[in-house]
């Protein structure tokens, strides 16, 4: 399969009760989605070079998930490979108070990569229609009644306003592509329970992974509506299976490579002043004893 099929950019809404969670009939190919990793790895280190050296556009490439679908995972075996020059990897956890007497966006911008990085958001903005809408946070933080509207005007709004910082961004040369791993309720579950007898992993769970468990489906309901919402041309998401984790890696490795494909980096062109000085450098280095 190529990730292409768990594509969204808009044109068709979202359904993630009607997608899939696992490989399918490539269920049997490990070994052989294994090698188109590599291969898509050793693509995605020549594009990263060319993008650095071009120094023209900017990538965020962004996850989100429900709890043990495997961001970490994904971040570690599939950016792994990028030269830790170009990359930033963003955790977006609870609002600390200084992000809290901001609007949403403002921790988001510090978090940009320059024009020919990556910045890698393990959640991120979009945290802000998600866990915030489930548990009703905009009321608690300190805003004005003005804009403390019922939950559907309020949302709405915050809709439009991340389809437009995404285009923002694209219309200054930065393109932001959106992943969602999409795991099963089955398979989180033995992802919990690993985590609860593992002593190397027990750090990774907490209590309340539990209580957001239990509002599973409807988390899977309101990730179909922002997926629907905010899915574009320029800022397409990607909502792609997650129950065997060297299928969720292939698919990564294929829309980070495509990714950065579609950026078409190339090395920067030297004039022929500037080859001719280099020249001069060369007799300069090989006539030194
Ligand atoms: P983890 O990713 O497991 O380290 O947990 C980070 C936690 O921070 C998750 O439970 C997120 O839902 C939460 N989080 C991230 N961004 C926000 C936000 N804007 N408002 C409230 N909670 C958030
Ligand atoms: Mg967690």
């Amino acid at each position: 399969m190529k990730a292409d099929a768990f594509r969204f950019d808009g044109r068709t809404p979202c359904d993630l009760s009607k997608l899939p969670t696992d490989a399918g009939g490539e269920k049997g190919k490990k070994d052989e989605y294994a090698a188109k990793t590599a291969a898509n790895l050793r693509r995605m280190e020549a594009l990263q070079e060319a993008l650095y050296a071009d120094g023209r556009e900017g990538l965020v490439i962004l996850l989100q998930a429900l709890d043990a679908a495997g961001k970490d995972g994904t971040i570690k075996h599939v950016m792994g490979g990028l030269n830790p020059q170009g990359v930033t990897v963003y955790n977006f956890k609870q609002p600390t108070r200084a992000e809290l007497q901001h609007d949403y966006l403002w921790r988001v911008g510090q978090c940009l990569p320059p024009r020919g990085g990556i910045a890698i958001f393990n959640r991120s903005y979009y945290e802000d229609v998600l866990v915030v809408r489930m548990h009703g946070l905009q009321k608690t933080y300190r805003m004005a009644d003005r804009v403390l509207e019922d939950d559907e005007t309020f949302f709405r709004k915050r809709y439009r306003q991340i389809r437009h910082f995404e285009e923002y961004l694209y219309e200054n040369s930065f393109r932001v592509v959106k992943i969602f791993l999409h795991v099963s309720k089955a398979e989180q579950k033995e992802r919990f329970l690993e985590r609860i007898d593992t002593p190397e992993k027990n750090w990774k769970f907490s209590a309340a992974d539990i209580a957001e468990r239990a509002r599973f489906d409807e988390y899977n309901d309101l990730y179909s509506q922002v997926i629907t919402e905010t899915a574009s041309k320029h800022a397409p998401w990607y909502a792609l299976p997650a129950d065997q984790k060297w299928y969720t890696r292939y698919l990564v490795s294929e829309v980070v490579a495509d990714a950065l494909e579609q950026c078409a980096p190339a090395y920067p062109r030297v004039d022929a002043a500037a080859r001719a000085e280099m020249q001069k450098a060369r007799r300069q280095l090989l006539a030194e004893d």
